[in-house]
């Protein structure tokens, strides 16, 4: 008998596929926002639309300082898979609010804040993020459902 994927299962699926679109192969992200079990929007990192890909360029690295003190060093060309998942959704006037948004990884502190600012209400992670503590703080202080569905940490190597 084939074994059906639950609603979760399969975004998450799908939220990996969107990912294997990523410009930067520092981080291969993708994201998927869905309200009542369809989808709404997706997003993958990459560089804004017309700019060049860090696949062929190289890396914009920066060291970033995160909320909770520690620096590492990240490439800043791409804009982040839950934000281009956000922006795809205002480009075609789909609103989100209410909506769930499964992503890789615990969002980063500046995506927590514009999920929030979305009215997207469930955020679904498959996996944590050394960075991720204020992002969590902040969904649990907005009234966000959190969910993890693994426990392994992700971590950026701090190199070029
Ligand atoms: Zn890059
Ligand atoms: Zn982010």
């Amino acid at each position: 008998m084939n074994k059906r994927p639950s609603w979760d299962e399969y975004f998450i699926e799908i939220m990996y596929m969107v990912g294997k679109r990523g410009t930067c192969d520092r981080g291969q992200v993708g994201s998927v926002i869905t309200r009542d079990n369809r989808i709404l929007a997706t997003g993958y990192a990459g560089a804004p639309s017309g700019i060049a890909h860090c696949n062929d360029v190289g890396h914009e690295m920066h060291m970033v300082t995160h909320p909770d003190g520690t620096e590492s060093q990240h490439c800043i060309r791409t804009t982040h898979a839950e934000q281009n998942a956000i922006v795809s959704a205002a480009r075609h006037g789909v609103a989100v609010e209410g909506g769930t948004i499964y992503c890789k990884m615990t969002p980063c502190y500046t995506c927590a804040k514009l999920i929030i600012n979305a009215g997207i209400k469930r955020v679904v992670a498959a996996k944590d993020y050394h960075a991720g503590t204020r992002s969590k703080e902040i969904f649990a202080e907005a009234g966000i459902s959190y969910e993890l569905l693994d426990q392994t940490v992700v971590a950026y190597e701090n190199q070029n």
